[in-house]
């Protein structure tokens, strides 16, 4: 292996964001991490190098004048490379029902088996009163 084969990258796992220097190693891979202060670093780190993901935060489009937009995330981690293909189906999708914070919008967004919830409350508080 060579120093082209490593790579920098900074853990997000907490706000101490420590710079990592990781490296595969051998066609059986094991990997060289340096730089992080704890072992959720090293296990970052290799997900990087192996299969990058995240938890996709965004808004989405509903059908109620009160409420245009909701805030959402995903339950969990997507593949990097299925971030591109879910954001295209939020674009064009319309929340159709109330939800609460927590609560399921779509159950296996775009195909990740991963659920996408409501992160705010769609309900109008009632102002009548
Ligand atoms: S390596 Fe540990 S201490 Fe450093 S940013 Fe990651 S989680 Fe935080």
């Amino acid at each position: 292996m060579t120093m082209a084969d490593a790579r920098q990258i900074v853990c997000i796992q907490c706000p101490q964001g420590c710079t990592l220097r990781a490296e595969k190693l051998g066609t059986v891979p094991s990997y060289e991490i340096t730089g992080n202060k704890c072992p959720r670093g090293r296990a970052y780190a290799i997900k990087e190098l192996t299969n990058p993901s995240r938890t996709l935060t965004t808004t989405v489009a509903t059908v109620f004048s009160d409420c245009p937009l909701v805030s959402v995330r995903t339950d969990g981690d997507i593949p990097l490379r299925d971030v591109f293909r879910a954001m295209q189906e939020l674009n064009s999708y319309r929340a159709k029902k109330r939800l609460h914070p927590g609560e399921v919008m779509i159950a296996d967004l775009a195909g990740t088996g991963v659920a996408l919830l409501a992160t705010s409350d769609m309900i109008t508080p009632d102002t009548t009163n």
